[in-house]
């Protein structure tokens, strides 16, 4: 495992990952694939971008013929695909993105895998596949996928085909289940940053619903560390939780962000809910710890760095949260 593919590399988890694989392999060489959609952003990759063990590629991965040409010029040997619409409230506006990126994608993606007969082909999947979980259960890699939204089922479906192809061609793969990220390079749809952004210009922060709904947050660069460690030590055909296994209440994370700004609480303002949206999602770590894993940062810590990040990097935000940005901010929290 040396050249490897980074599909949605100029995006929030894959552009951290870039980063953390190229400071801690001297001898990787690192390719960035992707589209460049509204979430991907080439400032995320600024600083690697004169690594002479760094490429970036612009393309779409439903596009077999650009994938097969990028795998072959640079002499690819593993794929993590982190290329997707991630965001949930955008896959019910518009539903057919998500499932062409998600889906057929990542078809694509393990057609060119099969045809190179690549080493390794890791899917980057999330805890929502599971659905939402009444406590106190939390989900184990064998449970049922019971996906709610287009976006956790287009992510169900990728995994059904990256397992289908391990059974059916031999494909050789794993994949990771994480919780919910945060860091830097968090694009400011997501609760956490556009939480953070809002309060850092006294703006209120939409809470959906009674803001009860409970998520496992980790650290970018813990989730990162993980899907290194089962690239190297993962068993072939298997399938790794990645989170904390610490559940937080979205109006507890938002209080606690504004405690970090020294904010008021004044500032959360309770908007309708999400169409479906799921309570709870709660992992069962322990096969990953198996493996020797263990998250460096607590909740609190991840979260004050996270804070800190967005307050000293206004420069990289503000540019964001204009344009298309604000078109889709108007329909999703004034006009509803
Ligand atoms: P992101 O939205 O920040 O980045 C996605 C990247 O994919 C962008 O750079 C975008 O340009 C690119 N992309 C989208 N469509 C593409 C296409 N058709 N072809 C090529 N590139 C394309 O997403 P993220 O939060 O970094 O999530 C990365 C992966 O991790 C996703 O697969 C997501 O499902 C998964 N995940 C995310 C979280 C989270 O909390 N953010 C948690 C668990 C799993």
């Amino acid at each position: 495992m040396r050249n490897l593919l980074v599909t949605g590399g100029a995006g929030f988890i894959g552009s951290n990952f870039v980063h953390y694989m190229l400071g801690k392999y001297d001898d990787y060489r690192i390719v960035v694939y992707d589209k460049l959609t509204y979430a991907g952003n080439l400032a995320n990759l600024a600083p690697v971008a004169n690594d002479p063990r760094f490429a970036f590629v612009q393309g779409d991965i439903c596009d077999i013929d650009a994938v097969r040409q990028a795998v072959r010029s640079y002499n690819i040997d593993t794929i993590v695909n982190f290329a997707a619409e991630t965001h949930v409230d955008r896959s019910i506006m518009a539903p057919d993105a998500v499932v062409r990126t998600n889906v057929n994608g990542t078809w694509a993606l393990l057609e060119v895998a099969r045809e190179f007969q690549l080493e390794r082909f890791h899917q980057i999947s999330t805890d929502e596949v599971y659905g939402a979980i009444p406590a106190p259960r939390r989900s184990r890699e064998g449970d049922p996928l019971e996906p709610r939204s287009p976006y956790s089922a287009s992510k169900a479906g990728a995994e059904h085909l990256v397992y289908a192809y391990y059974i059916t061609y031999g494909v050789p793969m794993t994949i990771t289940r994480g919780s919910n990220n945060i860091g830097p390079y968090h694009y400011p749809e997501k609760a956490v940053p556009l939480f953070t952004t809002n309060a850092i210009d006294n703006l209120p922060l939409p809470i959906y619903g009674d803001g009860l709904q409970v998520r496992d947050y980790q650290y970018v660069l813990d989730h990162c560390e993980a899907i290194d460690l089962v690239l190297h030590k993962g068993q072939i055909g298997e399938v790794y939780n990645v989170g904390t296994e610490v559940e937080t209440p979205n109006i507890e994370m938002a209080r606690k962000i504004l405690d970090i700004l020294g904010k008021p609480y004044s500032l959360i303002q309770h908007v309708t809910d999400r169409a479906g949206h799921d309570r709870r999602y709660a992992l069962d770590c322990s096969k990953l710890r198996a493996l020797g894993w263990r998250s460096r940062h607590t909740f609190d810590e991840a979260l004050e760095k996270t804070v800190r990040w967005f307050v000293e990097n206004e420069a990289w935000w503000r540019p964001i949260k204009s344009g298309e940005y604000l078109e889709y901010y108007r329909r999703q929290y004034v006009e509803r």
